[in-house]
């Protein structure tokens, strides 16, 4: 069967990496063939391939080969975020960058390690200033999560289709 040859993704606007994306907590319904977290659309993402952040939303979901999941095989994957205070004087906000991490890695390690060679793409803060180029003159992160609005992304059954993480053996290190 075709579909369970695919797995959900962002395709990275960078590199053309697929960021193999797990099952939404609490899906809309409305958008992402029910795949994209509620409570709100747009969400910035980086690539753990090419470390570049664009935003992406609900469309930009795409349906992938499973010979091109990235993931290490029978290894669970997290959707985490890191926050960053916007360096714009006087402005609290806190920017939250989302990327795809094995379950085995410390979020705390990684983190200043993915951001020291991250690249953000007009990347909007909630008071309208716009991030752009690399991350690190930004300042340090204000913290690391595992972002609880997805699943662990490991043989996820979606719909037709299923989420694997069986097929790769050229996985990368994230
Ligand atoms: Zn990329
Ligand atoms: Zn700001």
């Amino acid at each position: 069967m075709a579909s369970f040859d695919q797995f959900p993704a962002l395709v990275c606007k960078g590199c053309s990496w697929p960021i193999p994306l797990p099952a939404a907590v609490h899906p809309d319904t409305s958008e992402g063939q029910g795949l994209w977290p509620m409570g709100g659309s747009r969400r910035n993402f980086l690539c753990p391939a090419c470390r570049h952040v664009y935003e992406y939303s609900a469309q930009d979901i795409q349906f992938m080969p499973a010979q091109t999941d990235p993931r290490r095989a029978n290894t669970p994957y997290n959707v985490v975020y890191i926050r960053l205070r916007c360096n714009v004087q006087g402005c609290a906000y806190l920017f939250r960058i989302r990327t795809l991490m094995a379950f085995d890695k410390d979020p705390h390690k990684e983190a200043p390690v993915i951001l020291a060679s991250s690249h953000a793409h007009a990347i909007v803060c909630g008071n309208g200033h716009i991030l752009n180029g690399p991350i690190v003159p930004y300042g340090f992160a204000f913290d690391v999560q595992v972002d609880e609005e997805w699943e662990v992304g490991k043989g996820v059954a979606i719909g037709s289709s299923t989420l694997t993480a069986t097929i790769r053996s050229d996985a990368i290190a994230v």
